[in-house]
């Protein structure tokens, strides 16, 4: 047995002159073994094994006829199975969430040309809830143009120098509603005149996902902070927040498209895709920079971007 098939069954090094059922507690394995052995043939056999965690395997036994032996292959799709059914469950959210609006507008003109309704009404209460609508729609599929340019590589990026001040201020007055709501405190630690080299429309997105995530995962008056460390070689950017945090078993797949970690965690802002941190990543690594996040679960959680200085030094 290999290193990666010890750690894909967990068995230990000592473990392992012991029968195969003892090591791999799995039936259906021990199966595949025990037919290619007897019909000396190749079998191929797909399975869930259940060990520490869930992980999807695809088993190929092969006959080794010179000393009567079965050599198992394990090919582990576990990454790819989760990566689908993330995918599945989104399409059934994003469908959910595009049709939920259609509907509503379709009983309006319904009613409206039914006349059952008067305009007075549509201004008053019907607007303000399409309004709102609307917005988390074409949110859904800016994200989704956003991230399949990214995938393309069609994005060009247009860098200049961008007032770092500047485009933190005009993210966080598009989400003062929500920063008000919630009544959080928000503090800017950063100087007025550092300027960074990049594309000021991209720049603002990855800023507007990581700050709405703060807002959005934070509790009432919790706290967010945006702020810039100056290392020398290099600038850090980062957002902090003291709100639920992210479980440790999470952390390294936060950045995936699709990826949620549960679909409870907001409540009324709602709609939750699993697409804005996968596009930060991509949009942060175009640039040239690195993106690390740091959580405790119940305490909060910090991003940071390192973004490497030009050689000119020029960018501060
Ligand atoms: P979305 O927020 O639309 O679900 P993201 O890709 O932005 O998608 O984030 C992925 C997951 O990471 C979220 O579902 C959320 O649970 C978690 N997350 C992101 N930012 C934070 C944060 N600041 N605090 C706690 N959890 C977060």
């Amino acid at each position: 047995m290999n290193k990666k098939a010890s750690e894909i069954f967990d068995i230990p090094k000592k473990a392992r002159r012991k029968k195969l059922i003892e090591l791999i507690p799995d039936y259906e394995i021990d199966d595949v073994f025990r037919k290619t052995l007897e019909n000396q043939k190749y079998n191929k056999i797909s399975l869930n094994f259940w060990g520490n965690e869930r992980k999807f395997l695809e088993i190929e036994a092969y006959y080794l006829k010179e000393n009567n032996e079965v050599m198992l292959i394990i090919n582990d799709y576990t990454p790819i199975q989760k990566m689908e059914e993330n995918f599945k469950e989104f399409l059934g959210n994003a469908s959910h969430e595009l049709r939920t609006p259609l509907t509503s507008i379709q009983i309006l003109i319904d009613l409206f040309s039914e006349k059952k309704i008067t305009l007075e009404e549509i201004y008053s209460e019907f607007f303000p809830y399409l309004r709102r609508e609307i917005e988390r729609m074409s949110k859904l599929i800016s994200n989704l143009l956003n991230l399949s340019r990214l995938e393309a590589g069609v994005i060009e990026l247009q860098p200049k120098d961008v007032s770092l001040y500047e485009s933190v201020i005009n993210v966080l007055d598009r989400l003062s509603p929500h920063i008000s709501k919630k009544n959080l405190k928000v503090s800017i630690n950063l100087p007025e005149n550092i300027v960074i080299f990049a594309d000021p429309q991209y720049l603002d997105t990855i800023l507007f996902n990581l700050i709405e995530n703060a807002v959005k995962y934070t509790p009432s008056l919790g706290k967010i902070e945006v702020g810039v460390n100056d290392k020398n070689e290099y600038l850090v950017l980062w957002v902090q927040d003291t709100g639920i945090g992210i479980p440790e078993k999470d952390i390294d797949r936060i950045f995936d498209r699709f990826y949620r970690v549960s679909k409870s965690r907001t409540n009324e802002d709602g709609f939750s895709s699993g697409l804005g941190l996968s596009i930060v990543k991509k949009l942060v690594e175009r640039h040239g920079w690195s993106i690390k996040v740091e959580s405790k679960l119940g305490e909060g959680t910090k991003f940071e971007i390192i973004i490497p200085k030009r050689k000119e030094g020029n960018n501060i």
